[in-house]
């Protein structure tokens, strides 16, 4: 990506073992991310562009002299951290906090939309998978590199458990994970916030009981109709905006949660006021999923939960450019990339 709307496929150098920690894995699948949409909306020009992607799957083509736990060949998951997975904060499950760690997909790291890619701290980051996976499971892997461990960290953050009435603010990929965590917690009541009809279809397959269209005041006022007038004890805000913020603390009732995933894109936490009279908890994060992946994992390959039907386009490298499109316009809710 070289500025707002101008994302280009090029050849470029192979990437290689820099540090004797790294590996190379080649990509089987990534895919778009609706946090990549923020700089295809507003980045700034860049002379040396930059190599976007931060979530795949693929298979493991070289590893460093220290490498030890991953192999060559091994199928693994990528998440769109790397970390040592040995300090401090990866002890505590905090991963994307790593003192060695960063992001795929910056200016200083290149990203997975690519046929290959370098990790480093290979050890720590990758998650190798040893069973057998179906083609069939492979978009719902895939989702274990972001989205499907992003809406479970929000639901985490959020206290979801048994019984609990939650309120899912967006219906991007990273809500309707949500849901299907949401759902997978325990949750007795989850309603979406959200207007596009496909979008909405999923989400009540994935569990959603209600669905709220409205906006702003409006929206608050039909949660509240909703839950009895005390609004839900659980909110999962996965937009990232003034408004979803706003709406995320009206909707939650006194003494509840908001947890936050939506990359935010302002520098204050909106909401103070109505947050402290009613002591609801704000808090979340960029979500560790490398923590989340090995309990996820077991239901994705049971079949349990199905979060790769949120992929409803697929392109080759050639089609990425017009994926972000698609996703921009709301044409597509997240575009799978088969290099
Ligand atoms: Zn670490």
């Amino acid at each position: 990506m070289y500025s707002a709307g101008d994302v280009r496929i090029e050849n470029v150098r192979d990437p290689k073992i820099v540090e004797p920690t790294d590996a190379v894995i080649r990509v089987t699948r990534a895919c778009v991310c609706g946090s990549d949409l923020w700089p295809y909306q507003k980045m700034e020009h860049s002379d040396t562009g930059r190599v976007m992607g931060h979530e795949a799957i693929g298979v493991v083509e070289d590893v460093g002299a220290d490498v030890r736990r991953i192999k060559r060949g091994d199928f693994v998951i990528m998440p769109f951290a790397f970390s040592d997975g040995t300090c401090v904060f990866c002890h505590d499950g905090l991963q994307t906090s790593c003192i060695h760690g960063g992001f795929f997909g910056t200016t200083e790291v290149a990203g997975a939309q690519a046929e290959a890619v370098r990790i480093p701290l290979a050890d720590g980051t990758l998650f190798p998978l040893h069973a057998h996976a179906d083609d069939a499971l492979m978009p719902s892997l895939l989702t274990l590199s972001d989205v499907m461990g992003t809406g479970h960290h929000a639901a985490i953050i959020a206290r979801v458990t048994p019984g609990k009435s939650v309120a899912v603010v967006g219906d991007g990929a990273v809500g309707l994970c949500g849901v299907i965590a949401a759902k997978r917690l325990g949750a007795e009541q989850i309603i979406i916030l959200g207007r596009h009809s496909d979008r909405i279809t999923l989400a009540k397959d994935f569990g959603a009981t209600d669905v709220v269209s409205e906006r702003g005041d409006a929206a608050v006022e039909r949660v509240r109709e909703l839950t009895h007038g005390c609004g839900v004890h659980s909110v999962l805000e996965c937009v990232g905006l003034e408004q979803a913020m706003n709406t995320a603390i009206s909707i939650a009732r006194p003494g509840g949660a908001v947890g936050r995933v939506g990359v935010p894109q302002e520098q204050t936490i909106p909401g103070s006021e109505p947050a402290f009279y009613n002591n609801v908890m704000v808090g979340g994060g960029v979500a560790p999923v490398r923590a989340y992946i090995r309990d996820l994992l077991s239901d994705v390959l049971e079949g349990n939960i199905e979060p790769g039907r949120v992929f409803d386009r697929t392109v080759g490298l050639d089609g990425v450019p017009d994926g972000y499109r698609a996703m921009n316009d709301r044409e597509a809710i997240k575009v799978m990339v088969t290099p």
